[in-house]
């Protein structure tokens, strides 16, 4: 087998965070750049002055974050760490797939006591500090340890499968895993909203009044057949408003956050959500799952095709194996992929940007434009949003155009 430099590795994580680093940096510059006319009635005097110092406090405590994670990270990797958790896990005798669910739960344990200090002080000290936070501490601890629990089941499961497929089916692994990885993301929708959201928060039907007669009307003149519209309590963590589609066929239903209601005016509830509609009909939904799904089994393949060339283990801590270890292949090819997963990551965000556009012309067909450049307005304000962020930023992360880009396209 080839044997990988740790050099690689190391280079590979700080090149991921420099680039990071970089764009960061580029879009703080930013900040002063003068107000675009389409958007100068957004924010008052006042609240713009705020919006400026949350951008600068959010962008500060990110790179702080960062600068620590790539440290530990990078000590990780110098001490060969993972492969004596490796060899250490090996010695007590457990057979390989319980190793491997031994090694990502030690890793798991661990991550979640480095971030949860971070956590706390981003929702509790930032978010508190600008009006945003409406969880109590109790809430929050509660919600840590079920999503905790979920992680610790849920993926303790499909780990469990994927591990055992990989040590027992070689080269056609990728297909099997490709295969499981499917049926759970069908699992996962038929049961996201019946299951995982009801353990956090509370929907209901919306109310019977003008609201829902307005949404009802417009699913009947757009011809979308639209059964279930729910209203969540997002407020009990933050005021921060949004809205959302879920589930396939029958299990489909529209959820509106209650901020989303209690901010913006009934037209403007419906703008967003003739925008949604707009992505279904759009076949938005399937087009993603595809490319995921794709990209999934290319990446399974490459996986399948290089844990048998190149060890990866040595470079992590753990020489003289003779045979893949599919943890230790799993890190390092998750470090190896950096650069190929920003370029996916630049496609998608793309393709992601052109969807919103479309979805935003599905909503202006039925002259809803000014109503949902009104209602997204009133979402950048409330949230905070960046009027000005640097074109090289938006273009690695936003998944969204930018409020200035969609109100020129709305108003063409
Ligand atoms: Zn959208």
């Amino acid at each position: 087998m080839v044997q990988v430099s740790i050099w690689l590795f190391i280079g590979l994580v700080l090149f991921g965070y420099v680039f990071e680093l970089i764009l960061d940096i580029l879009n703080i510059s930013h900040k002063n750049k003068p107000i675009p006319p389409q958007v100068a009635d957004v924010y008052s005097d006042e609240a713009y002055a705020k919006q400026q110092k949350y951008e600068k406090v959010t962008t500060q405590f990110s790179i702080f974050q960062g600068v620590i994670s790539t440290s530990i990270i990078v000590m990780l990797l110098v001490f060969g760490v993972f492969g004596w958790l490796h060899g250490t896990i090996a010695e007590l005798g457990f057979g390989k797939t319980p190793a491997t669910l031994l090694f990502f739960g030690v890793i798991l344990l661990v991550s979640k006591v480095f971030s949860l200090p971070f956590s706390i002080y981003g929702t509790f000290v930032i978010e508190e500090r600008f009006g945003f936070n409406r969880i109590t501490p109790k809430l929050f601890i509660i919600d840590s340890l079920k999503s905790l629990l979920l992680s610790v089941v849920i993926g303790g499961v499909i780990l469990f499968v994927i591990t055992w497929l990989f040590y027992s089916t070689g080269k056609w692994f990728w297909v099997l895993a490709l295969a499981v990885a499917l049926v759970f993301t069908f699992i996962a929708n038929i049961l996201y909203s019946r299951v995982i959201v009801p353990l956090f928060n509370k929907q209901e039907p919306l109310k019977e009044g003008s609201l829902r007669d307005l949404i009802f009307e417009f699913a009947q003149k757009v011809n979308f057949p639209l059964t279930k519209v729910f209203v969540i309590d997002g407020s009990k963590r933050s005021t921060k408003a949004n809205a959302y589609f879920s589930g396939f066929g029958k299990n489909r239903r529209v959820v509106l956050y209650d901020t989303l209601i209690e901010k913006m005016s009934e037209t403007e509830v419906l703008a967003v959500l003739a925008h949604e509609i707009g992505h279904f009909r759009k076949k938005h939904i399937w087009i993603n799952l595809v490319i995921g799904n794709v990209q999934a089994g290319a990446y399974l393949f490459l996986f399948t095709l290089l844990s048998t060339k190149i060890d990866v283990a040595s470079a992590l801590g753990f020489a003289g194996s003779t045979e893949a270890i599919f943890h230790l292949s799993l890190i390092g090819f998750g470090i190896l992929t950096t650069p190929l997963d920003l370029l996916l990551s630049l496609a998608t965000n793309r393709l992601s940007r052109k969807m919103e556009y479309q979805a935003d012309v599905f909503a202006k067909q039925y002259k809803l434009d000014s109503e949902l450049i009104s209602g997204l307005k009133k979402l950048s304000a409330e949230n905070l949003s960046n009027l000005t962020p640097h074109p090289a930023y938006v273009f690695v992360h936003y998944s969204h155009p930018t409020l200035v880009q969609r109100i020129g396209k709305l108003s063409d």
